[in-house]
């Protein structure tokens, strides 16, 4: 079975990069589809109580958002915080989700 923190940082630089490639203005269908993605991706994590626990925390008022780069990359900080918070790490200074996987650190 895979490591579970070796799979869960591989993991992250693939959803975070997606958020990051995420179109500032996506059609209807890239919308639905980004749902489908994270409704499925949530199914479908090779780590069970990790994908149970976040299917409950997509379900308890944290449903994908969608509508734009800058809500979905916020939206999947938010999803990786509710992690750290919940295995005692800090949480992630979401002002800077575009630093850390888009642009690059200001300073
Ligand atoms: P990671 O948490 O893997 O982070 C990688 C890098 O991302 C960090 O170095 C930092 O630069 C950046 N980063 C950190 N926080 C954020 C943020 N909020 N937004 C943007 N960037 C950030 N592990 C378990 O033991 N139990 C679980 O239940 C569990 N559930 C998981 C659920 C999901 C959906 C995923 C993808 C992973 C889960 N993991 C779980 C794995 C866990 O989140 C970590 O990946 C693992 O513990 C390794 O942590 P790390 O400290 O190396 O960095």
């Amino acid at each position: 079975p895979p490591d579970v923190d070796e799979l869960g940082r591989s993991t992250w630089t693939l959803l975070h990069s997606m958020t990051a490639t995420y179109p500032e203005k996506p059609s209807f269908t890239q919308q639905s589809e980004t749902r489908q993605f994270m409704s499925l991706f949530g199914k479908m994590y090779p780590c069970w109580v990790c994908a149970d626990d976040f299917r409950a925390w997509m379900k308890e008022g944290n449903e994908p958002r969608v509508s734009n780069r800058e809500e979905f990359g916020r939206w999947m900080c938010e999803a990786h915080n509710a992690v750290n918070v919940k295995l005692g790490k800090e949480a992630f200074d979401c002002n800077r989700w575009q630093e850390r996987w888009r642009t690059g650190w200001k300073d």
